[in-house]
């Protein structure tokens, strides 16, 4: 008891405290983590990485004459292995489930597999991963044989028959199933399905999203069309474990499936669960295999891709903030695995062989520290600009496969669905009656979608505008696009209107007099410039806008620039500027400056290092000088001593009394301060 205690210690010691508590409290199972809410704006509720270990039975002809045991399961979750350094001790790993070498391919697949594959549903992301030294068992356990089908084999058989329960007519839903195979070899990621295809590239999308562009995408529809595409891409596999030795252990075979979800009715969402099926490349310590050549090299490239896999997890265990996924090609595909936005599980398969000792517990230590991990699932939803596409899958879906294969046409067959959806196809805008909504301008569908949702708040009865008939859905369509034009002829007119009121104002000053308070005038005494705009922009304090309406007669000139070729004229054109400089001057009253100034010199000599950062061009580390050089020498007796501060120059001391005096002097007049 002692000593599985202290092993228990052992275990835990490397996690702090605070995150065994946040660990406790997260979910302990997948199906505790509810549905995020999309666009709620909260974080998505935690999904910790699912940790299951596979002890496979001894293998005749894979044990010596003398091997032994060096591992046994203890329950249902936890297992011991002989500790090397003391042949007394064992050490006792506990997970979220143990699988002895007994457990059929049925109990892997029921007991961690099959409960995740609801949230693709969802659209959410799962994946499953096979870790462990080769000879473990890992593509029995994800590939297994006809006679003993494993997880791929039974995932897709029930993903497909829960798409097509889920799209059948009648359901809001409508579901479609690609696939897509590859391979990281040697970093270099293959299109299993296209293998002249070369090596891809990762890339990431704006939300966040892992994609490969270029990877074929394989509609599936049925358990047979799976096989169709994956046996033989699986012997392009095999091809090359034959040629290069057991490349197959050094490769990581990776199964994309993506679950499409179209809703058939406003508002026409669009969700994706993506599910990886990863049967990884032996994680067993090359270093030990005495590997030469091309084999070391592979080693080299499995040990850089696993080895940042270590490091991914422990990055995300210690919460750096940094996670290492893009050091090597594996880890940045799951990076939404790890770390991300998927349900994840990873099955760890170990032998029970002495010889594999060393690798079983790596990999132990290993699966024990990916429990840590804590994903954050949410639902990938957006609109369909393309709503188009529902109907296409209805058409397919009532003309049959083989029907909708040639409406279709052999080009779309072969190459799979692209990302993003193409345009429509001429022969699917024959068919569909939305053909003129998918070739407007998505603020349009955005507006009738909002329309929609209008009527219907409204009560108004019958089916969605959308889906209204299309003579009807035509008057709409006019309507909106009469009042589009309306819209579009009150701005003209208004603008007219400013432009007339500009022209007025320029030929006889005074009259802006007579102009109504509440009417949107031009600044008033605004200085204009003849030719191109300003070079620095101006940005005029609000306060200073409100005051000149309310105070006409305030001899505030806002900017004038000097010595240029586009010569700045005041519309008072009282005092014409003589200077020549190249620089910006204020022109304010005397009054309003002194209270500028004042205002300046009491936030300089009374104001703390963060009120000061509200002043222009003073910034933490000014803001920091200046309550030190305070502190130092007492108050400041003038604004100007602001060029005493070490690190303040007077260039920078005049550039921030011209930003700041204006807005401060204006503050001082309109508001309570
Ligand atoms: P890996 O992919 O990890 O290199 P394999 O899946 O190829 O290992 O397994 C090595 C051998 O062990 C294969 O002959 C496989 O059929 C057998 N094997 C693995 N796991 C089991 C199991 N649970 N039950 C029976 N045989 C197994
Ligand atoms: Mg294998």
């Amino acid at each position: 008891m002692e000593r599985r205690a202290q092993g228990r210690r052992r275990m835990d010691a490397g996690v702090p405290a605070r995150r065994r508590r946040e660990m406790a409290a997260a979910t302990s199972g997948a199906g505790r983590c509810r549905l995020s809410k999309v666009g709620a704006g909260r974080r998505p509720p935690p999904a910790r990485v699912r940790v299951a270990v596979r002890l496979r039975p001894f293998v005749d002809g894979a044990a010596g004459e003398n091997d032994t045991p060096c591992v046994r399961g203890l329950d249902s979750c936890s297992l011991e292995i002989a500790n090397w350094r003391n042949h007394q001790e064992t050490l006792k790993y506990q997970f979220d489930a143990f699988y002895g070498e007994r457990s059929s391919q049925q109990d892997i697949y029921a007991g961690s597999v099959q409960p995740i594959l609801r949230h693709l549903l969802e659209g959410q992301n799962a994946s499953v991963l096979a870790y462990g030294p080769t000879g473990a068992g890992k593509t029995h356990t994800m590939l297994g044989s006809p006679e003993q089908p494993g997880v791929i084999p039974r995932a897709l058989m029930d993903l497909l028959q829960l798409t097509r329960e889920e799209s059948a007519e009648g359901r809001p839903w409508a579901l479609s199933v690609t696939m897509s195979y590859l391979e990281i070899y040697q970093e270099k990621v293959l299109d299993l399905l296209e293998p002249s295809s070369g090596d891809l590239v990762i890339r990431e999308d704006c939300r966040g999203n892992i994609l490969i562009p270029g990877l074929t995408q394989k509609p599936i529809t049925s358990f047979a069309d799976f096989e169709r595409h994956f046996l033989p891409a699986s012997r392009n596999r095999t091809v090359g474990a034959t040629r290069l030795n057991q490349r197959s252990s050094r490769s990581h075979a990776v199964l994309l499936v993506k679950v499409d979800q179209r809703e058939r009715l406003a508002p026409f969402r669009q969700r994706e669960g993506k599910l990886y099926l990863i049967d990884l490349a032996g994680s067993e310590d090359n270093r030990r295999t005495g590997n030469k050549g091309l084999r070391l090299k592979e080693s080299g490239a499995i040990n850089t891709s696993l080895f940042v896999l270590g490091k991914v997890v422990d990055a995300l265990n210690q919460g750096l903030p940094r996670v290492p996924y893009r050091d090597s090609k594996l880890t940045r595909l799951l990076q939404d695995s790890l770390g991300g936005s998927a349900h994840s599980i990873l099955i760890a398969n170990i032998a029970p062989e002495r010889r594999f000792y060393l690798d079983t517990v790596s990999a132990l230590n290993f699966a024990a520290r990916s429990k840590e991990v804590i994903n954050r699932p949410f639902t990938n939803e957006s609109l369909q600009l393309h709503v188009l596409a529902p109907i296409k899958l209805s058409k397919k879906e009532l003309l049959g496969p083989s029907e909708a294969k040639r409406a279709r046409g052999p080009e779309e067959e072969e190459t799979g669905s692209p990302e993003p959806p193409a345009a429509p196809s001429s022969a699917s805008q024959k068919l569909s009656p939305l053909q003129k909504l998918n070739s407007m301008d998505p603020a349009m569908v955005e507006r009738l979608l909002s329309l929609d949702r209008l009527l219907g708040s409204q009560g108004s009865q019958g089916t969605p505008l959308l889906s209204t008939p299309r003579r009807e859905r035509m008057v709409l369509m006019k309507t909106v696009e009469a009042k589009d034009l309306e819209i579009e002829r009150l701005k003209m007119k208004q603008k007219e209107l400013e432009a007339k009121v500009l022209a007025q104002e320029a030929a006889d000053p005074k009259e802006k007099e007579n102009y109504s308070p509440t009417m949107l005038r031009p600044l008033a005494r605004r200085t204009v410039t003849v030719a191109k705009p300003l070079k620095k922009a101006v940005v005029m304090p609000l306060q200073l806008i409100q005051e000149q309406a309310a105070y006409p007669n305030a001899e505030i000139h806002i900017l004038k620039k000097k010595g240029r070729k586009r010569k700045l004229e005041s519309l008072d054109a009282s005092e014409p500027e003589e200077k020549g400089e190249d620089c910006w001057e204020l022109q304010i009253s005397p009054e309003l400056l002194a209270h500028g100034r004042q205002k300046i010199l009491d936030l300089l000599n009374e104001g703390s290092a963060r009120d000061l950062r509200s002043l222009q061009r003073i910034g933490q580390k000014k803001a920091q000088l200046i309550v030190g050089w305070r502190e130092l020498h007492g108050p400041f007796s003038q604004v100007e001593d602001l060029e005493r501060v070490e690190g303040i120059s007077g260039k920078q001391m005049e550039s921030f009394l011209k930003a700041n005096i204006l807005g401060l002097a204006a503050g001082q007049r309109c508001g309570p301060s």
